[in-house]
């Protein structure tokens, strides 16, 4: 028998993932893993459609989420899982970043039209879908109009955040969103600690109620896996891992790019049966 193992972190087109839940459920089966968690940007809408897929073909999935934050002018990405989607302090925040994600889009592509970029405002929209609106749109539209080739080179030359076009993702502080996932009886947890690369940032979120590191991401080397594994058992952080995949919006990253083994998936339900839901702390 192999040992069971999980991808907690994957995409769809309810955010800027290219694939629909039933097919990402399906493509993670085929792959032989035992559990999985769909981590949509600020939305848990894929989870009536995954929760039916996954029980057709009997693969365990868990409710999630990935959160965006903002520290000293920096994207902070926090991870929840197993938050209850129908907390109202939850579906609030979810409305109100939906709402704010649009409004980021507009600002975004008048800022490109002052450097002499011309997007079409509706294209980008038609290619956010039903789903949270994001950069890979506006990057996908960028590549539609000629400017760049790719969507790399998109955030290389527009969207990062030292261009002129960027406008952040979240006017929230990471001990907000850690604190809207524990009030919604989750489990908040960093994402790709190696894009924000400043290791003692950790230390301050931990003190704010973080619970988990996402150890194992399909962008981490070897040696920083072990430097984040060191740093979360000095804080006494579960280690989670996944993917990030994105379908063909992040190409060359496959379901269970990153996996982990299914003993970490315990480590955070016991992390949840230890921290019911909190209210609110202000
Ligand atoms: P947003 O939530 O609108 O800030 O967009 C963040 C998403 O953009 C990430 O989840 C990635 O899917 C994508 N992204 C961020 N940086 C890059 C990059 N350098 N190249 C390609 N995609 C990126
Ligand atoms: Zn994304
Ligand atoms: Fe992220
Ligand atoms: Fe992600």
């Amino acid at each position: 028998m192999t040992t069971p193992i999980a991808d907690l972190h994957l995409h769809t087109v309810f955010s800027d993932g290219t694939e629909t839940p039933a097919c990402v459920v399906e493509l993670a089966h085929q792959m032989g893993l035992s559990c999985i968690s769909i981590t949509d940007h600020d939305t848990m809408d894929s989870l009536p459609a995954a929760t039916a897929a996954s029980q057709r073909v009997g693969i365990e999935l868990i409710p999630g989420i990935e959160m965006s934050a903002c520290a000293d002018r920096q994207e902070v990405h926090v991870l929840g899982f197993f938050l209850d989607p129908v907390s109202p302090v939850l579906v609030q925040h979810m409305e109100e970043q939906k709402a704010r994600r649009v409004e980021r889009i507009r600002e975004m592509v008048r800022r490109l039209q002052a450097i002499g970029v011309q997007l079409d405002l509706d294209e980008v929209f038609r290619l956010g879908g039903e789903g949270t609106i994001g950069r890979p749109h506006v990057a996908r539209a960028l590549v539609n109009r000629g400017y760049v080739s790719s969507l790399p080179e998109a955030f290389e030359k527009y969207l990062g955040p030292k261009h002129p076009a960027f406008v952040p993702g979240s006017p929230l502080t990471p001990a907000q969103v850690i604190d809207i996932i524990r009030q919604a009886g989750g489990v908040p947890v960093l994402a790709h600690p190696i894009y924000l690369d400043r290791d003692p940032l950790i230390d301050t979120f931990a003190a704010q109620g973080l619970a988990g590191l996402e150890v194992y991401h399909s962008s981490h080397t070897p040696a920083q896996v072990a430097r984040y594994a060191r740093i979360a058992d000095r804080l006494g952080l579960v280690k989670t891992g996944g993917s990030d995949y994105h379908g063909r919006s992040k190409e060359g990253v496959a379901i269970g790019a990153s996996t982990i083994p299914y003993q970490l998936v315990e480590s955070l339900k016991q992390w949840q049966r230890q921290h019911p839901a909190s209210s609110t702390r202000s």
